[in-house]
């Protein structure tokens, strides 16, 4: 399967930051086996597809609603209008901070799904669930819930364990392939088939330094990177290492 690497930018970029989109595009063109997305803030959208045009650009949330009464949401169809091909859903930074549920994401993924925008839905556990012996069952709920009713290839899933984002602390690459292999298993038992081809991504403290380690890991067919996608020097290493990383087939069941 072909890896993807997303980038996050956060609340992070402005105009003088579009030279830092068009270098990472740039970059991305020698990797055609690896897909490159960057992630940036909504109200760049549009300049940054503009400066890239044809280079993957996406929103980091979307709303699941067509239109209406939803001061300073944004809707598919609106991300699609800017020039996004792809959306964020779920971050843990809005299931905390805006507390979205697990139906809402699932909403907001449906919704841009059916307006034809791929889509990245995280899901991870907090330090405490870890610490309790729970992350496998947190997990698997919460893709239970939040997952679309209907796959399609345009669905990513990323497991990003939220006491690994933006702390520089990783999960041992056995604890790592455990999530996965049980993420596998919840998208086989909802989409059959299909549910081998939906990537699932590792997000957290993604580094140049641990990223061949990590695209090595079974069932990681990517990775959603925070800090690190700002700056071309700290992006383009990871993708040049899933672009190393060897390419597996469909998954088989876990
Ligand atoms: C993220 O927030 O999606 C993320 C993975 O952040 P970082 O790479 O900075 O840990």
């Amino acid at each position: 399967m072909k890896k993807l690497v997303a980038g996050n930018w956060k609340m992070h970029g402005v105009a003088s930051d579009l030279a830092e989109v068009k270098a990472i595009a740039d970059a991305s063109r020698e990797y055609r086996g690896v897909d490159v997305a960057l992630c940036v803030p909504a109200i760049l959208i549009e300049r940054a597809t503009r400066a890239v045009p044809g280079f993957p650009i996406g929103g980091q949330d979307v709303h699941f609603a067509e239109k209406g009464a939803h001061t300073g949401c944004i809707s598919a169809r609106m991300l699609l209008d800017a020039g996004a091909t792809l959306t964020i859903v779920g971050h843990s930074e809005r299931r905390e901070a805006q507390r979205e549920s697990d139906e809402e994401v699932k909403a907001k993924a449906e919704a841009a799904l059916n307006a034809g925008l791929a889509v990245i839905l995280c899901v991870g556990e907090s330090d405490s669930d870890r610490g309790s012996g729970r992350a496998l069952e947190v997990v698997d709920r919460q893709a239970e819930r939040s997952l679309p009713d209907a796959a399609t290839g345009q669905l990513a899933v990323a497991y990003e364990p939220i006491w690994a984002i933006g702390t520089g602390k990783i999960p041992t690459l056995e604890q790592i392939a455990e999530m996965h292999a049980a993420l596998r298993q919840r998208l086989i038992a909802a989409y059959a088939d299909a549910g081998r081809e939906v990537r699932i991504l590792y997000g957290g403290s993604v580094k140049p330094s641990n990223a061949a380690e990590i695209f090595a890991v079974p069932n990681v067919d990517g990775a959603l990177v925070g800090g690190a996608s700002l700056k071309a020097a700290d992006f383009m290493p990871i993708v040049a290492a899933a672009a190393a990383s060897k390419v597996e087939g469909s998954h088989e069941a876990a």
